[in-house]
């Protein structure tokens, strides 16, 4: 946009954006640039030489920067027209006017790259179940208000994999994904946490009720038959999985906002090894009963 916008108003040159990428200066805009003098010169460009006229006039390279440092260049190209002191005050407006758009584009992209949610399930993704846990935390610990934490996993998900192939796997996580948001209320968070991983927070709630909660997505989970007919890479038949889960409540003792999800992975980590598809509670007697440390 701002290429189009810079060679809209100064026609007889051509115009070319390129940013910076370490030290190299990469052409954005447009396709093709392939002066080696004036890719020298951009180089040249610092604080001090912020515009550097080349070639009897004709070229202009413009430094756009980002606080004081160089982040690319506008250049303005012409084999035959000279640049006129008009035009060149005119470029430096608008290529200054550019440093700022471009590094708010730069933000944005930034955020983007990080956004919130896990594209396969479109939970929360990890980064932002930890943003909502110490959110979630440092209210319940400033309202003395009750905070659960139900650890979800699935059960024998490599199996399904090997079984079904990868897409089938990646079929199942978004269908018990859908489970997990059908179960909750809407100021529960719900996060795909890792893998075939998922965490739920349920603030104002008790361990007891978030069992409850918990013991019914295990039974939809178990009694739902996925239909994998139409992602199954062969003539595969329709299935359910079952999953496992840990449930625990904020204690206002926990000195990390981890060991309320820790202990929830504690209790999923006993559910399995009972058998799996089940609910088990954390209890700190967990801490030293010794069943941790057992193969
Ligand atoms: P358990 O009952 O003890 O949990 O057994 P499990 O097989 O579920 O556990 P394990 O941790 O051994 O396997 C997890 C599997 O999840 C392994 C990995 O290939 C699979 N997995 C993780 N992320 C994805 C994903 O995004 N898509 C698919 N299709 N599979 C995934
Ligand atoms: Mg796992
Ligand atoms: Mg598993």
């Amino acid at each position: 946009m701002i290429g189009e916008m810079i060679e809209r108003f100064v026609s007889e040159h051509l115009i070319y954006i390129f940013l910076k990428d370490g030290e190299n200066f990469q052409l954005v805009w447009p396709s093709a640039f392939n002066d080696s003098m004036v890719k020298y010169s951009l180089t040249k460009l610092d604080k001090l030489n912020p515009q550097i006229i080349m070639n009897d006039g004709k070229v202009g390279l413009f430094a756009l920067f980002s606080e004081k440092k160089v982040m690319g260049a506008v250049v303005a190209y012409s084999p035959v027209e000279k640049l006129s002191k008009k035009t060149i005050d005119y470029i430096r407006q608008l290529t200054n006017q550019s440093s700022t758009t471009i590094q708010k584009a730069a933000v944005y992209a930034e955020i983007l790259k990080y956004a919130s949610f896990d594209a396969l399930t479109n939970l929360n993704n990890r980064r932002q179940f930890e943003m909502r846990l110490s959110q979630e935390v440092a209210t319940a610990r400033r309202k003395k208000t009750d905070l659960s934490c139900i650890m979800i996993d699935i059960d024998h998900f490599k199996s399904v994999n090997d079984t079904y192939g990868h897409a089938v796997g990646d079929f199942v996580l978004k269908e018990v994904a859908k489970m997990i948001t059908g179960a909750i209320r809407e100021y529960d968070i719900a996060s795909r946490y890792g893998g075939e991983e998922f965490c739920i927070l349920l603030p104002h709630t008790k361990v007891q009720e978030a069992s409850i909660v918990a013991e019914r997505l295990r039974k939809t989970v178990e009694t739902t038959i996925l239909d994998v007919k139409s992602v199954c890479e062969f003539d595969c038949d329709n299935f359910n999985v079952t999953i496992s889960m840990g449930v625990n409540q904020f204690d206002q003792s926990y000195t990390t906002n981890e060991q309320l999800y820790k202990n929830a992975d504690k209790a999923l980590y006993r559910a399995k090894k009972s058998g799996r598809n089940r609910v088990v509670l954390y209890s700190p007697s967990f801490e030293t009963d010794g069943l941790d440390n057992e193969d």
